[in-house]
């Protein structure tokens, strides 16, 4: 078999390359392999599916101001009447709360880098917090940094079904199959090699495996500083707390947002680390133990909680900066990466996949200039961290 590209992976990622190239080059042959199209553990399927433009790096800003238009006028953007009009975006907002002495200044430098790139990030004192939101206890904040548009959640699965379905419209050919290996010859991959396919010969390779994304790297030779870190999602009822409008808070270690009625709620576990590719036992006690002290401190309505339901999902966390790893490795030109998003992902899928595409296409980066997420700085070992991670 052959084809122009082969793209490992079918969920996010996969389906916006496979998805932006279709659409910039018809006629390209480009082959999504995906080996469980059911999604079940897949990050897309188990995402939060909120998008933010409060980051601390411009990079990730500008990918997010791409991507709050493509997400807000999602059927316009896609070019495609593919039956998912909208993605039920919900600009509530991100309220991220200060503590430290620094985080009045801090945050006055972050706003004014995210606005001077079109966001509208407000820093607010405790009072303005206060006056804001006032089902908060604000005692021990010093400054909170709220983005009043541009910023809440969609429906990820839509996203995901729009992107693929618009890109077989495109021409782009999906296989439910299984990479198990690469042909690497002369600094190139040759083929791709499917479970049941056999060898596919190809120009380029895309790694759009997720929390996989390692295992695809190491087929073709190359260590990938990305593993999969659990995190346990509850959803809770608390009944004196109904707050709709709510935006997603970030309280120190965990966040919170409204979800139909109830409030979706994570923290990162302590002694976070690798865990098994099919570990997706839930860390029940999270809630208990670590989140709910804090939110009732923080929200005197949350005295009295259930947890109705959870879930777990796996990150691709990035160890060494917790930033996506974009783009060709320097000794293999072919093997585009697009892995290790640390938990924002959903969002950056329609800037990321154009962002490859236009790679592919071009042989280099064009609409936005990824560069600072390239593969040589996992080479040399410098990291280009992320602070703002949830
Ligand atoms: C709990 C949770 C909350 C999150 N919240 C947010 C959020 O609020 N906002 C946000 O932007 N992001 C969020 N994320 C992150 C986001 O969901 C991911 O970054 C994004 O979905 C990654 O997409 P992906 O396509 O790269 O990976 P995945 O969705 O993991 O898909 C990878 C696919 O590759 C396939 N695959 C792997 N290996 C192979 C192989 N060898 N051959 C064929 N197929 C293969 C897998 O089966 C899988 O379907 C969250 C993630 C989690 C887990």
């Amino acid at each position: 078999m052959r084809a122009d590209v082969v793209v490992v992976g079918g969920a996010v990622m996969g389906a916006s390359v496979g998805y932006w190239l279709t659409r910039m080059h018809p006629g390209l042959d480009v082959l999504i392999v995906e080996r469980d199209p059911s999604f079940a553990k897949a990050a897309t399927a188990l995402s939060v599916a909120s998008v933010r433009q409060q980051f601390s790096t411009k990079v990730n800003v500008a990918i997010s101001r791409f991507g709050i238009g493509f997400l807000r006028d999602f059927q316009g953007s896609l070019g495609h009447d593919v039956g998912v009009p909208t993605l039920g975006l919900k600009e509530n907002g991100y309220l991220f709360l200060g503590q430290s002495a620094a985080a009045p200044a801090l945050m006055g430098e972050l706003a004014a880098m995210q606005c001077a790139l079109g966001a509208c990030t407000e820093v607010l004192t405790p009072e303005q917090t206060k006056a804001r939101f006032p089902w908060l206890e604000v005692g021990d904040v010093t400054a909170a940094s709220f983005g009043p548009r541009d910023e809440g959640w969609f429906d990820n699965m839509g996203l995901l079904a729009g992107l693929r379905t618009a890109a077989k419209l495109q021409g782009a050919r999906f296989v439910t199959d299984e990479v198990v290996g690469m042909d690497v010859a002369s600094g190139q991959v040759q083929a791709a090699v499917l479970a049941k396919g056999g060898r596919v010969d190809c120009a380029f390779v895309v790694n759009a495996a997720g929390t996989r994304g390692a295992v695809v790297a190491k087929m073709a030779g190359i260590d990938l500083p990305v593993e999969p870190r659990k995190r346990t999602v509850f959803v809770i009822d608390a009944p004196n707390a109904r707050h709709p409008h709510a935006p997603l808070m970030i309280d120190g270690g965990y966040y919170l947002r409204p979800e139909q009625g109830h409030w979706i709620t994570a923290t990162v576990p302590q002694n976070d680390g690798p865990c098994a590719a099919d570990d997706f036992e839930p860390d029940l006690n999270i809630f208990e133990d670590v989140i709910w002290e804090q939110l009732y401190a923080r929200a005197p309505g949350f005295d009295a909680v259930k947890v109705i339901r959870h879930w777990v999902g796996h990150y691709d966390y990035n160890t060494l900066d917790q930033n996506a790893i974009l783009g060709p490795h320097p000794d293999l030109g072919n093997l585009m990466f697009m892995n290790g998003f640390s938990g924002h992902g959903l969002q950056q899928s329609p800037a990321v996949g154009r962002g490859i595409a236009e790679y592919i296409l071009t042989g280099g980066w064009q609409s936005i200039d990824l560069s600072d997420l390239g593969f040589s700085r996992i080479l040399a070992g410098i990291a280009f961290r992320e602070t703002e991670i949830v």
